[in-house]
C-alpha cells in the first residue's frame, strides 16, 4: 500500500498496523477511541515521557528499541496493580530531520510488545519540532478481581519478594525490560497480594514507598537472598561499588517487588507451584527504616539513594 508523506500517511500506517483487541471498539481514526465498560471491574491508566539525553540515547538506542521501551515501562506500572493492559496511546515529539523513519522505527518497537501482551495502539498525537524525541506513552488496563494490588497494604511479619535478578540494568538491559504482566496476574489468582510495586527507581527506594504508604512500616532484607543479576557484578567490577549496592539501588530493572502474608509466602515458596523464579528476599517489620541482615549476625541500616529525576542532573 502506498502512503502519503507527512502526518496523516504516518497515522494511516498505524492505523493499519494496529490491531484492535477485544475492549476497543474505536481505536486510530476518529476524534476519541472507544473503549468498552467491562462490568464489575475497573479502569487503570498509566502515563510514562521519556525524553532523548534523559532516559535514553536514541542516537545509541536506535529507534526500535525506544519504541519498545516506551511501551514497555508503561505496561510494567499495569502489572504492578496486578491489571490487564488493554489499550495504548502514543504522543510523540518527534524531531523535524527524519520525522518519519523514526516514527515507523518506534512503532515496530511497540508493536511486537503490543501483540504480545495483546494491547490496542488505540490512539496518540503526532508533532515534529526542532528539539529532540519525546515520547509519552498512556496504557489502560482493567482491574482484575478482587481488585487493583496498591502499596498500601504490606503489615508487620508480611514477607517481601521479588520477580527476578536486580542491578547493573545500564549495561543495557534498562532498553528491553520484561513487564511482569503475565507473571502478577498469576500471582494475583494464587495468592492474596499485599502489595507491589515494580521496581523503577531501585529496590531500596521502590521498598520505602510501600513501606511509607504501608504506615510508616520498616522492613529487614536478608542481603544473602537478595538475587543480584549479572550484569550488577560485571559494573561492580568496573566502578568498585559492590554488586549488592547495585542491586539494591540501581533502577530500571522492571521487577516486581511485593508483599504477601507469611502463609501465602510458605505456598509460594512451595516448589511444585511453578513459581521458582521468585526470590523471598525478607520481611516487613514494624519499625521504620530497612535494614540489612548480613548473614553474621549484623545488621546494617539502608539509605535508599534510587534515581529522583528532579535531584539529578546526570542522564
Ligand atoms: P485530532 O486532530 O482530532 O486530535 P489527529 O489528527 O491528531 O486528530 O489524529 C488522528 C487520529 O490518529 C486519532 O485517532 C489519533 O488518536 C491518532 N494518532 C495520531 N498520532 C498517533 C500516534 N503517534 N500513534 C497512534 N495514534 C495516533
Ligand atoms: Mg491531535
Amino acid at each position: 500500500m502506498e502512503y502519503p508523506a507527512g502526518e496523516f500517511g504516518l497515522i494511516q500506517r498505524f492505523r493499519d498496523r494496529a490491531k484492535l483487541g477485544s475492549g476497543v471498539r474505536v481505536g486510530i481514526g476518529d476524534d476519541c477511541a472507544v473503549l468498552a465498560a467491562t462490568h464489575g471491574c475497573e479502569t487503570l491508566v498509566t502515563t510514562d515521557m521519556l525524553m532523548d539525553g534523559r532516559h535514553f540515547r536514541l542516537d545509541e538506542a536506535g529507534p526500535v528499541a525506544v519504541g519498545y521501551k516506551s511501551l514497555a515501562v508503561s505496561l510494567s506500572d499495569i502489572a504492578a496493580m496486578a491489571g490487564k493492559p488493554t489499550a495504548a496511546f502514543v504522543a510523540v515529539a518527534l524531531p523535524r530531520a527524519d520525522a518519519e523513519t523514526l516514527a515507523l522505527g518506534l512503532l515496530e518497537g511497540m508493536t511486537a510488545l503490543a501483540n504480545q501482551f495483546e494491547v490496542t495502539l488505540a490512539g496518540g498525537d503526532t508533532n515534529a519540532w526542532d528539539g529532540p524525541l519525546v515520547i509519552c506513552v498512556t496504557v489502560l488496563g482493567t482491574t482484575v478481581p478482587p481488585g487493583p494490588v496498591m502499596r498500601t497494604g504490606a503489615r508487620p511479619g508480611d514477607r517481601i519478594f521479588v520477580t527476578g535478578p536486580l542491578g547493573g540494568s545500564l549495561l543495557g538491559r534498562h532498553l528491553r525490560p520484561i513487564p511482569r504482566v503475565t507473571e502478577a496476574l498469576a500471582l494475583h489468582e494464587a495468592v492474596s497480594l499485599r502489595a507491589m510495586i515494580d521496581v523503577s527507581d531501585g529496590l531500596a527506594s521502590d521498598l520505602t514507598h510501600i513501606l511509607e504508604e504501608s504506615g510508616n512500616l520498616g522492613a529487614t532484607l536478608d542481603a544473602n537472598a537478595i538475587p543480584i543479576h549479572d550484569d550488577a557484578a560485571r559494573i561492580s567490577g568496573h566502578d568498585g561499588r559492590s554488586s549488592l549496592d547495585h542491586a539494591l539501588n540501581d533502577g530500571e530493572d522492571f521487577e516486581l517487588c511485593f508483599v504477601v502474608s507469611h502463609a501465602d509466602a510458605d505456598r509460594l515458596i512451595e516448589p511444585r507451584d511453578g513459581f521458582s523464579y521468585l526470590r523471598h528476599i525478607g520481611r516487613i517489620d514494624a519499625e521504620p527504616g530497612i535494614r540489612l541482615a548480613l548473614g553474621d549476625g549484623r545488621t546494617d541500616l539502608i539509605q535508599p539513594r534510587g534515581f529522583d529525576h528532579l535531584r539529578s542532573h546526570g542522564s
